[in-house]
């Protein structure tokens, strides 16, 4: 278990956990990803901007 960078809450890692995955926290639903592992890190993915219009 990890602390949420952006919430504090407790998100889930799997033990098949990788690096730069992208996990849920289920408390802020923000989009983190694995930046580091053992111990593992977590920061904010970059939040992808759609971009439809042209
Ligand atoms: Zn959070």
């Amino acid at each position: 278990m990890q602390a949420c960078p952006e919430c504090g809450d407790q998100v889930q890692i799997g033990q098949s956990a990788r690096l730069n995955e992208i996990v849920d926290c289920a408390g802020c639903r923000s989009e983190l990803e694995i930046v580091a592992l053992d111990p593992v890190v977590l920061a904010l993915a970059p939040e992808v901007e759609e971009d439809w219009g042209e």
